[in-house]
């Protein structure tokens, strides 16, 4: 599988024009990084994935990760932007001629910005079957009622990618059929409403509230009720661009913890000399390396059209344990400093945490690779 250097190095000049003291402005501003995503998107990074024949680069997922790793890699946050990577996969699938041909160009010119994802709701987080906002037909239209939580950078797009019961649960032939994918215009949405949510990091995440909000049935992907199985097939990527960003956090913390544990004099000689020092910065390498493979493993299947989820599963669990493992030895290497802001670790810690609850939680892979994988009884 191609490493992409060439890809690593650009993603690398651009993030340098992004130093620490830039995303420690956003963090205390709780702001999003709009210049950051500017950047990024001008230079067609986030159009990586989208075919040619749209405008995109048309680049394989290892590219896209490459992308991601490096953004995080340099001490910055893909979590402004990664969405617009994956979310267009469930349109570029399933979507219509018509569809792809209205907003993946615009998409990958940087006029159209799909960065919002709604699914999760206050009672259906990791349990997606139990959402329960509605799209109820009338004529040429849907009409939207209920609340999405979580759903972050809302305010910092112009489309949604919605996921809507259109029969209710109690009716459906089939646990996973009954919801239905929306592609929704939010610049101009009467009855739609969105509030920010203060989180422990900066996400731009947000609730959102559906009162009467009527969308086009011309922008409902697929078929009706088949929602699920669209937004299913986009989760193997979600879970492996994760992974990619969880690497180059590890690599950040590494790096950080290293030079201060070179260079940190304590009783006359470098901390980084201390065996309590590097055997926890060693162990996080190790398991960073370990997660590198099956992040390369669950790519390359990706790439072959390999249905790969238990290896997509384990990427993204793998991976989100090692940052934070890494995190936690380079915030013990730096000391106090590493509560300091200036130093960027906290920071970056606070960040990293989020990947194992989100997009799925360390617990519901482990149960699914139980119940997959290893044949055991179904726990939920
Ligand atoms: C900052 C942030 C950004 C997010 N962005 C988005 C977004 O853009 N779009 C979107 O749709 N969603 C988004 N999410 C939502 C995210 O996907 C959910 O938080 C996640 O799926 C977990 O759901 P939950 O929070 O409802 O937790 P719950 O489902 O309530 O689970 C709580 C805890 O219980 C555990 N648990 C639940 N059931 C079981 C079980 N059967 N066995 C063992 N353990 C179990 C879980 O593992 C978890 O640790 C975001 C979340 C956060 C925090």
């Amino acid at each position: 599988m191609d490493d992409w250097p060439e890809i690593r190095q650009s993603v690398a000049r651009l993030c340098a024009g992004f130093p620490g003291s830039y995303w420690q402005e956003q963090d205390a501003k709780a702001a999003y990084p709009t210049e950051f995503v500017s950047a990024l998107a001008n230079a067609g990074w986030l159009a990586a994935l989208i075919p040619e024949e749209f405008g995109g680069a048309g680049l394989p997922l290892s590219a896209a990760c490459a992308i991601l790793e490096e953004i995080h890699a340099s001490g910055g946050n893909g979590a402004a932007a990664h969405a617009q990577m994956y979310v267009m996969g469930t349109l570029l699938r399933h979507g219509s001629a018509a569809q792809k041909a209205t907003w993946l160009p615009a998409i990958a010119r940087n006029e159209l910005r799909l960065q919002a994802f709604g699914v999760t709701e206050p009672d259906a987080g990791s349990d997606t079957l139990s959402i329960s906002t509605m799209a109820v037909r009338d004529g040429d239209d849907y009409v939207i009622n209920g609340r999405k939580i979580w759903t972050s950078r809302a305010q910092h797009s112009d489309l949604m990618l919605l996921l809507a019961r259109t029969t209710p649960k109690d009716q459906v032939a089939r646990r996973t059929d009954g919801l239905s994918v929306f592609v929704l215009d939010m610049r101009d949405c009467p009855g739609l409403s969105i509030q920010p949510i203060a989180t422990m990091m900066n996400h731009g995440t947000t609730s959102v509230f559906f009162d009467d909000v009527r969308v086009p049935v011309a922008n409902r992907i697929g078929e009706e009720g088949q929602g699920f199985r669209y937004i299913l097939s986009g989760m193997n990527a979600e879970r492996i661009l994760i992974a990619a960003e969880c690497l180059g956090d590890a690599r950040f913390f590494l790096d950080r913890a290293c030079d201060h544990a070179r260079t940190r004099q304590v009783f006359g000689r470098p901390i980084g000399q201390n065996q309590g020092i590097q055997f926890p910065l060693a162990m996080a390498h190790a398991r960073a390396a370990a997660a590198r493979l099956m992040v390369a493993d669950a790519c390359r299947r990706q790439e072959a059209g390999e249905r790969g989820e238990a290896e997509a599963n384990m990427a993204k669990l793998l991976a989100a344990e090692a940052s934070w493992q890494a995190g936690e030895a380079a915030l013990q290497t730096l000391g106090g400093m590493g509560f300091a802001a200036e130093y960027d670790v906290e920071r970056k810690f606070r960040e990293t945490r989020l990947y194992q609850v989100a997009p799925v939680s360390t617990n519901l892979i482990l149960a699914h690779l139980a119940e997959h994988v290893l044949g055991l009884p179904r726990s939920y």
